[in-house]
C-alpha cells in the first residue's frame, strides 16, 4: 500500500499500561473518568502478548532513518504495573530494535512508587524520567492527592532525591492550574532549586460540561472552564514571569518547553510539540487492551482508530481517519487566528482547548488565546534578539548576559538619578522603575 507523505515523519505512541488506573487522585485528573469506556474491566493491565504486539508493530511503522524511536509510558500511573513488567518490556525492546537504531525511552510518573529498585531499572535502561510537580508544597498539594484526600508533595519529594542519588535523569511536568497560576516566581525557582534542567509547564483547561459558547451574549473565558482551570491571562502571566526570570540568569542551562519551542518557531525551524505545530496527529495512544486513539486528549469512542490485535499500528496511524484528525487542527483554525501575527509560532493551540467564540461570534477560538498572546508579545524583543544572535553564529545566552549588563548598567545610572522607585522606568518598558530595572 503506497502511505501518504505526512506518514513520513516519526510517530509516537504513548502507552497506557494501567489505562486510566491511578494511585491518586488529583482534583484536575481527565484521565479517571476513562474508565467509564470500559464497564466490563476488571484488570487495568496490558498483557504481555499486547506488549510484544505493540513493540514489534511499532518499531515496524517507524520511518526508515536513524532518529532515535521513542518508547514512552504514561498514564493513568504507568508504575502500577511493577518492575516485572517492565524488566519484560527491556527484554523485548533489544530483541525486536533494529541493529544500530537508537532508542530513548521514557516514563511519566507522580513518583509515588519510585523505590530504590524502580531507580536503578530506570538508570540502567537509561529511562528519562517525566516527574509530575507542581511547585512547592502548598501549591503542589492544592491539587495533587490521594483518594484518601492525603497530600502527595513529600513523597514524592523523596523520590526528586531518589532519583538524584541514583543518578537518574528527569524531566519536571508542571500543571499550571487556577491556584499556582498566580506564583510563576515560587514555581520556577522551586523547581530551579531542586535541580530541574527541563520543565514543562501543561495549563490545565477543561471546558465547563454542559456550557456552549455563543447565544445571545459572548461568554467570558471563566464561565466556559472549570474552577481549576487555570485562566487565560492567569496563563499569560504565569509564563511572562517565569520568562522574566529565565531570560536573566537560566538561558542555556534550564530548558522551559515553551520558551524553546518559541525559539524554533522564531527561527523558523518549526515547532516540535503538537500543540504548536500547524497540523497534529503523530502522537497516538494506546491503551492497556490495545485500543489505539488519535490522541492522549481524545481518548473518546468517536476518536477510536481501532485495536493493534486485529489491525497495525501502521495502518491505524496511517489511516485517512488519522491524517483527517491532524489536518482539523489546521481546517478548523478560526479567521482571527489565520491572522494573527502570532500564527506562526501559535498555530492556535491545541484543538481540546479551542471553545471560545471569537469577538465576531464564530466557534473554535483557543480559550488560552489572550494569555497566549501576552506571552508571545512579551518574549517577542527577546526571541529577535536570540534568533538574530544565532543566525550571527553566536548562542542564545549571550542575550542573557547582554541583558544582565545592561540592566546593571542601568541601575548604575538610575541609582544616582533622582528617578523614584514609582517612576516610570527610564529604560522606556513602561513597568514601574521598582519593578524593572531597580529590581534585582
Ligand atoms: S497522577 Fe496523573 S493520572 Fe494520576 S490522578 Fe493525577 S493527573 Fe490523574
Ligand atoms: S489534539 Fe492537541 S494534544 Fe492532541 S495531537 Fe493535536 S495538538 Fe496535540
Ligand atoms: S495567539 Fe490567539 S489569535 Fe493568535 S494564533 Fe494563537 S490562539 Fe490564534
Amino acid at each position: 500500500m503506497q502511505q501518504p507523505a505526512w506518514s513520513k515523519t516519526p510517530l509516537h505512541v504513548i502507552v497506557k499500561p494501567t489505562g486510566p488506573i491511578c494511585n491518586l487522585r488529583c482534583g484536575y485528573c481527565f484521565y479517571l473518568e476513562k474508565e467509564a469506556l470500559y464497564p466490563d474491566e476488571r484488570q487495568w493491565r496490558m498483557t504481555a502478548e499486547t506488549l510484544e504486539t505493540y513493540l514489534r508493530q511499532y518499531i515496524a511503522a517507524q520511518p526508515e532513518g536513524d532518529d532515535p524511536i521513542d518508547f514512552a509510558f504514561q498514564g493513568g500511573e504507568p508504575t502500577l504495573m511493577g518492575l516485572d513488567f517492565f524488566r519484560s518490556f527491556i527484554e523485548l525492546e533489544r530483541k525486536y530494535l533494529p541493529p544500530g537504531r537508537r532508542f530513548q525511552n521514557s516514563l511519566q510518573t507522580n513518583g509515588m512508587l519510585l523505590d530504590d529498585a524502580w531507580c536503578e531499572l530506570l538508570r540502567e535502561n537509561r529511562f528519562l524520567v517525566g516527574l509530575s510537580l507542581d511547585g512547592p508544597a502548598d501549591l503542589h498539594d492544592a491539587y495533587r492527592r490521594d483518594k484518601a484526600g492525603s497530600p502527595s508533595f513529600d513523597r514524592v519529594m523523596q523520590s526528586v532525591r531518589r532519583l538524584q542519588r541514583h543518578g537518574v535523569e528527569f524531566n519536571v511536568l508542571a500543571c499550571v492550574h487556577r491556584c499556582n497560576g498566580d506564583h510563576p516566581a515560587r514555581v520556577y525557582n522551586f523547581l530551579r532549586d531542586i535541580g530541574a534542567s527541563f520543565i514543562q509547564f501543561i495549563p490545565i483547561v477543561r471546558r465547563q460540561e454542559g456550557l456552549r459558547p455563543g447565544g445571545t451574549k459572548r461568554r467570558r473565558p471563566e464561565e466556559m472552564a472549570t474552577p481549576w482551570s487555570v485562566l487565560p491571562k492567569q496563563f499569560g502571566r504565569f509564563l511572562t514571569g517565569v520568562f522574566d526570570l529565565w531570560i536573566r540568569r537560566d538561558v542555556g542551562r534550564l530548558f522551559v518547553r515553551d520558551f524553546d519551542e518559541a525559539l524554533a518557531a522564531w527561527t523558523g525551524k518549526g515547532a516540535n510539540v503538537c500543540v504548536y505545530q500547524q497540523r497534529c496527529g503523530r502522537a497516538v495512544a494506546l491503551e492497556h487492551n490495545g485500543d489505539l486513539y488519535c490522541c492522549d486528549h481524545f481518548v473518546e469512542p468517536d476518536c477510536l482508530l481501532g485495536n493493534i490485535h486485529r489491525q497495525a499500528i501502521a495502518e491505524l496511524a496511517n489511516s485517512s481517519q488519522q491524517e483527517q484528525f491532524g489536518e482539523q487542527k489546521l481546517l478548523s483554525l478560526p479567521d482571527v487566528c489565520r491572522v494573527c501575527r502570532f500564527r506562526f509560532a501559535c498555530h492556535g493551540g491545541c484543538p481540546k482547548d479551542r471553545f471560545l467564540d471569537t469577538a465576531e461570534g464564530l466557534p473554535g477560538l483557543n480559550y488560552l488565546c489572550e494569555g497566549l498572546k501576552m506571552f508571545f508579545s512579551h518574549v517577542e524583543p527577546h526571541m529577535d534578539a536570540m534568533t538574530a544572535e544565532l543566525k550571527g553564529g553566536g548562542t542564545a545566552d549571550a542575550v542573557m548576559r547582554r541583558l544582565r549588563a545592561q540592566e546593571w548598567q542601568a541601575r548604575r545610572t538610575f541609582s544616582a538619578g533622582p528617578v523614584s522607585r514609582n517612576a516610570p522606568c527610564p529604560c522606556g518598558s513602561g513597568r514601574k522603575f521598582k519593578n524593572c530595572c531597580l529590581r534585582e
